[in-house]
């Protein structure tokens, strides 16, 4: 088999359910194999860590001179002049971009529905969501288009598709991957991170495209582990705890029932099992949704019709070419967003508003940091329910927020996070596991999804 064979296995998987799955928004084949006759040449000699692997990437990661919407229309026309050092990083880890996933209008939402071009559907089942806002990346892998993909995460992005479509997917530690030419939704909670069908995968992904970038001032200088080195299924003595605020209300019976079947392996396989209390929790949506539309409606602003993409035609005078290129080519959900961050931005709301919610933030970090003083992990859901039905919650913007009230926590405390697959709803869809780590420990958080898996 070549590495020409594989990227032709991936393009013909694509071409057999992409037109009902509808995970991909940019697609180049030619490219792919281009890429791949010049791998091929190189066999044997040197080969990096994805040498040949097949993989998609979510469309808010610029690729140069592949299109990079963000699935906004004001970027529909957008070909990047450079690489996100991600992107450059899978090149020189010697994998082979096969294209570009789908996901919500600048990562804004929880069902890939606010998607400017598609609606992504779920493999399991056409009639429901893949989740999101890495949507389109979750349900490429779920439906075997591609092995490995990039999606992002700012309050749950990368976690609850994965949970969606039976998947595993990691937030890293925020500045464990850089940033540099991610498309900013919420600078100081936005991580990329690796999204496959295996956590050993996973931990091969991540260590290619973690470490410290000089692009990316946020970026940690820590050094990079081999992760997969940690993948040694013993799990004998780990200290395990279990937020009660993460099996309370609002979370389904089925999904309680996952979590202490998985609970019982864990201790079956010789962890400790604790239960324990992160109080701040219940304030988790409300403080990420106060900061991470501040950070949005200030990254947003640069999308004004001069500098990049879309421009709307007739415009009066400078003014208005703003206003109306703004108003045509943004979506509802990122207007809400922008409106809602500049409120709480403004002078006389600053205080009551994003001050405020700066102060839960430290609150929420120190509920972890407290945990993690004697724990090694900790274990719940990934979400409160399955997959929802498309059209089922997207008028109602507080239930689709409610989605991420288990993974915005981790994104407000700056630490890692999985979900693997954690069985079957009792309608056949999959649920998710989520495991969080102390901070720049993947190693600890893939040791015991690998083991659980
Ligand atoms: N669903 C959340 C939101 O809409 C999280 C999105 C994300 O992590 N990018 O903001």
């Amino acid at each position: 088999i070549t590495i020409a064979d594989l990227v032709r296995e991936s393009y013909k998987r694509i071409e057999e359910v992409d037109g009902k799955v509808q995970a991909f928004l940019t697609l180049d084949e030619e490219r792919a194999l281009a890429r791949a006759e010049e791998l091929q040449s190189k066999m044997g000699t040197d080969e990096g860590l994805l040498y040949g692997m097949p993989i998609g990437v979510k469309d808010n990661i610029v690729t140069k001179e592949l299109r990079t919407t963000a699935a906004s229309k004001i970027l529909g026309n957008f070909d990047p002049i450079y690489n996100a050092t991600v992107a450059d990083k899978l090149h020189a880890a010697d994998a082979i971009t096969i294209g570009k996933l789908n996901m919500d209008e600048f990562a804004m939402g929880s069902s890939t529905e606010n998607s400017h071009f598609a609606k992504t559907k779920n493999p399991w089942n056409l009639e429901t969501v893949p989740g999101g806002s890495s949507g389109g990346s979750a349900a490429a892998v779920a439906a075997g288009e591609v092995p490995f993909s990039l999606g992002s995460d700012t309050g749950g992005s990368i976690r609850q598709p994965a949970s969606f479509c039976g998947v595993v997917g990691l937030k890293p530690t925020y500045g464990r991957v850089s940033r540099f030419g991610l498309i900013a939704f919420a600078s100081s909670l936005d991580q990329i991170g690796p999204i496959t069908t295996n956590v050993e995968d996973n931990a091969y992904l991540l260590e290619a495209i973690a470490g410290l970038d000089p692009n990316d001032s946020t970026s940690a200088n820590v050094d990079v582990p081999k992760y997969r080195s940690a993948l040694t299924g013993d799990i004998k003595g780990l200290k395990v705890a279990v937020p009660k605020e993460y099996l309370g209300e609002g979370v389904s019976e089925e999904v309680r029932q996952s979590v202490r079947e998985a609970l019982k392996v864990l201790e079956g396989l010789g962890a400790t099992i604790d239960e324990v209390s992160l109080p701040h929790s219940k304030y988790g949506v409300a403080t990420y949704y106060l900061l991470s539309s501040s950070e949005a409606s200030a990254n947003l602003a640069r999308f004004d019709g001069i500098r990049y993409g879309y421009r709307a035609d007739n415009a009066e005078n400078l003014i208005d070419l703003y206003k109306k290129t703004r108003a045509e080519g943004f979506g509802d959900e990122v207007k809400r967003r922008i409106m809602l961050g500049t409120y709480a931005l403004s002078s006389g709301y600053y205080d009551a508003y994003y001050k405020k919610a700066q102060k839960v933030r430290t609150l929420i970090k120190q509920d972890f940091e407290k945990v993690f003083e004697d724990y090694d992990v900790i274990v719940g859901p990934t979400t409160p329910t399955p997959a929802f039905k498309i059209g089922e919650q997207i008028d109602d913007p507080l239930t689709m927020y409610a989605n991420d009230i288990l993974t915005i926590p981790v994104n407000l405390a700056g630490v890692p996070g999985i979900s693997v697959p954690a069985g079957l709803s009792q309608n056949g869809l999959p649920l998710g596991l989520q495991i969080i780590g102390k901070h720049f420990d993947e190693s600890t958080v893939y040791r015991v999804a690998h083991a659980y898996e």
